[in-house]
C-alpha cells in the first residue's frame, strides 16, 4: 500500500479528504475563503437557509424520523416514501417511480437485477463509475461504444440484436466530466429500430436543471415515455440525498423483487424523504434559477472557447482541460489563491493526459463573479 501511495504521489495523483468548512455559497479551506465553483448544488437550494427554515417549521417530534430502522421490504416502508413516489410518477407522467438510497445504489443495483447472460449492454465510453460497477456486477455481456458515437451504436445494434434476448443501451444525459449531452431523441429512434432494445438514461446532472419543470433532459426532448429506465439523483440539484427511477409498473415490481441494493439495505431516513418531497414540489417554480444558471454557464464556456480551449461542454459542468496532472494542480492552486474554489480532476476519473479543472456552476454564482473568473483565466 505504501509503495502504491508513493507512486500516486509521484504522479501527482494522490487524493486526500479535504478539510473544508461551508458558509453558504463559499467554502473555507486552509483558512482561505473562496467562492465554491465545485459544488453540485446546481440550483443553489442547499445554500438557501430560508428553505431549511420553512422545512423545519413542518417538523414535530412525531414526524422528525431520523431513521427507517429497516429495509423497505421489512418495516422501513414509511408512507412518505409512497407519497414521494406517487408524486414523482405524476410529475413525470409515468406509471411508476421507485426511490433508492443513492445514485450509486441505483446504478449498481438496477442493471444486475434486470440483466442475465442473454443480455448485451451497450454503454457509452464515458458513463459514470457507478454504472460501470453495475455492469460489472451483472451477468450481461458489455460493449462500450465511443463517446456519443451513435453511428457506431447503430452498427452494434444491427450486428448483435438477433444474438441476444435483450440489449440495454446505457448513457448519461449530461456527462459528469465533459458536461456535454447525449442526443436522447436519436437514442430513442435507435432503440425503436428493434423490439428487444431497452434504454437506460442517468440524469444525475440534469434533474432539477433541465426541462420546463426541472425534470431533466428527457422532459426537454419530450421522450420521458420512451426511456425504459429513467434514473436521476436527489443529491445534486435537489439538495437532498437518494435517487429515483421512473418507469413502467412491471419494472418497478421486478426491481422490488430482484434489486439487491434496494432489498438489502436500510432505507433512507423518513425525514430525508420528507425533505426531498418538500424540494420536489418547488422544482417546477425554479425556472428563474435554471435560466440564470444557463446564462452564466454560456458566458464561461464562451470565454474558454475564445481563449482557445477545447470545451466540449453544453451545460453548467465546464471543464478547463489542461492535460498533465501537475500543471492542472498548479493552475487550480492559482485560482484558489484568487478566491475561486475549483478543483483539479485527474486520472483515473478522467482519461490519462486529460487532467482538467472542473467548474461546476450553481445558480448562486453571479454574473460579475464569472467575469472576474474570466479575467483570472486571461492572466
Ligand atoms: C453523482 C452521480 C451518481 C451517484 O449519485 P449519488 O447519489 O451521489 O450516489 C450517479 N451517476 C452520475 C452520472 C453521477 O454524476
Amino acid at each position: 500500500m505504501q509503495q502504491e501511495l508513493q507512486q500516486l504521489k509521484d504522479h501527482s495523483n494522490l487524493r486526500r479528504l479535504p478539510e473544508i468548512e461551508h458558509d453558504g455559497r463559499n467554502v473555507i479551506v486552509d483558512g482561505r475563503r473562496m467562492l465554491n465553483l465545485s459544488s453540485n448544488d446546481y440550483l443553489g437550494l442547499a445554500a438557501d437557509r430560508t428553505l431549511r427554515e420553512e422545512f423545519l417549521g413542518t417538523l414535530t417530534p412525531d414526524n422528525f424520523l431520523p431513521t427507517s430502522s429497516s429495509s423497505r421490504l421489512l418495516t422501513g416502508n414509511f408512507t412518505v416514501y409512497e407519497e414521494l413516489e406517487a408524486e414523482m410518477a405524476q410529475m413525470f407522467g409515468t406509471e411508476a417511480a421507485l426511490v433508492f438510497n443513492s445514485g450509486y445504489h441505483a446504478n449498481t443495483g438496477i442493471l444486475p437485477a434486470v440483466s442475465d447472460a442473454q443480455t448485451l449492454i451497450l454503454a457509452d465510453k464515458l458513463v459514470h463509475a457507478s454504472l460501470i460497477d453495475g455492469i460489472r456486477l451483472s451477468a450481461a455481456k458489455c460493449i462500450r461504444y465511443r463517446h456519443n458515437d451513435l453511428a457506431q451504436l447503430e452498427r452494434l445494434l444491427s450486428q448483435h440484436h438477433t444474438a441476444y434476448r435483450q440489449i440495454i443501451i446505457v448513457t448519461e444525459s449530461i456527462f459528469s466530466m465533459d458536461g456535454d449531452q447525449a442526443d436522447l431523441a436519436a437514442l430513442v429512434r435507435l432503440k425503436h429500430m428493434y423490439d428487444n432494445v431497452l434504454l437506460y438514461v442517468d440524469e444525475a446532472h440534469a434533474f432539477g436543471v433541465h426541462g420546463k419543470h426541472g425534470l431533466g433532459c428527457a422532459e426537454e426532448a419530450g421522450c420521458i415515455g420512451d426511456i425504459d429506465f429513467l434514473v436521476g439523483t436527489f443529491g445534486k440539484a435537489a439538495a437532498s440525498a437518494g435517487a429515483y427511477i421512473v418507469c413502467r409498473k412491471v419494472i418497478r415490481e421486478y426491481l422490488v423483487n430482484r434489486m439487491r441494493t434496494l432489498i438489502f439495505t436500510t432505507a433512507l431516513p423518513p425525514v430525508n424523504i420528507a425533505w426531498t418531497l418538500f424540494i420536489l414540489r418547488k422544482l417546477p417554480d425554479m425556472q428563474d434559477r435554471r435560466e440564470h444558471l444557463a446564462h452564466i454557464s454560456r458566458i464561461l464556456r464562451e470565454a474558454l472557447q475564445a481563449r482557445g480551449y477545447a470545451c466540449p461542454s453544453v451545460s453548467h459542468i465546464i471543464p478547463l482541460i489542461i492535460g498533465p496532472s501537475a500543471d492542472t494542480i498548479l493552475r487550480a492552486d492559482a485560482l484558489q489563491r484568487h478566491g475561486f474554489y475549483a478543483l483539479p480532476v485527474r486520472p483515473p476519473t478522467v482519461p490519462e493526459g486529460t487532467s482538467r479543472i472542473r467548474f461546476s456552476l450553481t445558480a448562486e454564482v453571479k454574473e460579475e463573479e464569472i467575469k472576474a473568473l474570466e479575467e483570472e483565466l486571461r492572466s
